[in-house]
């Protein structure tokens, strides 16, 4: 940490040296003004401002071009370890040496297969900034920061209405940020990447954290575990004593085994084919497992129902029909359903799903959901999906989109990470690491399903 310090000692002498300009600056234009601050603010309200930690724009960095890395370079011709020269920061982003880049199951396509265009895959990760464009508040040099694949910027349509998960700065394409031996430009995907030693993030993708808690543990949370975590806590948030189901117990799936247990759910069940990840999932605190390539879809339907039925029957004394009525409605099923399955990009080295689409369990994850229950949708499926019309209508199902588990960084990740550092939630026996050298391995584990989750950390 000692280099850390040493950044932020310097980055905080730079901006003192700032406000002390902008104060300058503030009181001449007053001056001219022929008005004073405790004329303006009284002076309740200039002690009240003065307690604000300061936020003045961060002056203008020495320019950072010219520095050598290495990264995971993937282009038309695969994926291979380069070593590369950095370009200048933009007014908006920063510079983050990173620690440890989780593995993704979605950028396993853009690494072992090809990119069109030469990009530094993943979806962030943890680091440290070292250094901030011109226009960036938020993050501090020295600051230990998360990088998020949702943005949170506050201000567009989507953050001032409640839906941050859809933030409008999220999904860009981002720009240049480095340059090869042979002068090709490489981009981190969605403007942020991760698996490089150095990578650029727009303030708007990026957190700060305060903690010491191991990069691999950060780097799950902000990624695949942390959508599946979210996902149970933001738009239908688990209540304690209901019953959850969860389809897939991937990375996000067992975010979402565990945003249950922490809720204080009675009763949660998890699908899931492959034996490891099963014997895994009662580990995080599942207690029930079904394998569904051990049944029919509907016996699959049927079982969770049954386990989802509550104590009794007696509608007098708070139970439910167990059995569909005469439109068919079946009064069985999960309080909350979480789907975190999708389509089947590599065949498994470990069992196979019953549906390489994912479209399966879309319809058995609706299915199983009670009426008036919520059913959560995290898994990229490939294909269409159909839903009886007058259930859609009438069964009193909400279904929920959760795009990164419905996840506003800024707001979720320092709890997350708050209950981490509680050993509410413990993430190091679920993540197998890989050095920077061994990224492409990596990412074939991953695609093999032969891990639970991985992550790439820098040494
Ligand atoms: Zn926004």
């Amino acid at each position: 940490m000692r280099r850390n310090d040493r950044l932020r000692s310097q980055a905080l002498a730079s901006r003192q040296r700032g406000r002390e300009q902008d104060t300058g600056g503030w009181f001449a234009m007053a001056s001219e003004d022929g008005v004073s601050r405790r004329a303006l603010f009284g002076a309740a309200g200039l002690a009240a401002a003065a307690a604000v930690p300061a936020q003045a724009a961060a002056p203008a960095p020495a320019s950072v071009a010219g520095r050598r890395f290495r990264g995971m370079v993937s282009d038309a011709q695969g994926s291979r370890i380069e070593a590369l020269t950095l370009l200048d920061l933009g007014p908006r982003d920063c510079l983050v040496r990173m620690q440890a880049s989780s593995v993704s199951y979605t950028m396993t396509g853009g690494v072992l297969g090809a990119s069109r265009t030469p990009l530094i895959m993943g979806q962030g990760g943890v680091g440290v900034c070292e250094a901030v464009g011109p226009m960036v508040k938020r993050v501090q040099v020295g600051d230990r920061v998360l990088i998020s694949a949702t943005a949170q910027c506050g201000w567009c349509y989507q953050c001032l209405h409640g839906r941050t998960d859809w933030c409008q700065f999220s999904q860009t394409s981002g720009h240049p940020f480095a340059r090869t031996a042979a002068g090709v430009e490489v981009t981190p995907r969605g403007g942020i990447g991760g698996t490089s030693e150095l990578t650029f993030a727009p303030e708007e993708h990026v957190t700060p954290v305060f903690t010491d808690l191991p990069a691999a543990s950060l780097a799950l949370i902000v990624n695949q575990i942390g959508c599946g975590f979210a996902a149970g806590i933001t738009q239908a948030p688990i209540e304690p004593g209901s019953d959850v189901a969860v389809f897939g117990a991937g990375p996000v799936g067992m975010g979402a085994i565990l945003s249950a247990r922490v809720a204080g759910a009675a009763r949660i069940v998890v699908v899931e084919p492959i034996t490891a990840r099963r014997e895994n999932a009662r580990r995080l605190g599942a207690t029930h497992v079904l394998d569904p390539n051990a049944m029919t879809g509907a016996e699959l339907v049927e079982a969770v129902r049954e386990i989802c039925k509550g104590r009794t029957d007696r509608l007098f004394a708070g139970g439910r029909r167990w059995g569909t009525n005469v439109f068919g409605q079946d009064g069985r099923g999960a309080d909350f359903v979480l789907e975190a399955v999708g389509a089947t990009r590599f065949p498994p080295k470990a069992e196979k799903a019953p549906d390489d689409t994912g479209v399966l369990p879309l319809r058995q994850a609706w299915d199983v959901t009670r009426p008036g229950g919520h059913c959560t949708y995290m898994g990229a499926a490939q294909g269409e999906v159909s839903f009886p019309a007058i259930g859609i209508a009438l069964n009193g199902r909400s279904i929920h989109a959760a795009q990164m588990g419905g996840q506003h960084p800024m707001r979720d990740l320092p709890r997350f990470v708050e209950m981490m550092e509680r050993g509410i939630i413990d993430l190091g026996a679920l993540v197998t690491a890989y050095p920077l050298d061994r990224a492409v391995e990596a990412h074939q584990a991953v695609a093999d399903r032969s891990i639970l989750a991985g992550a790439v950390v820098f040494g």
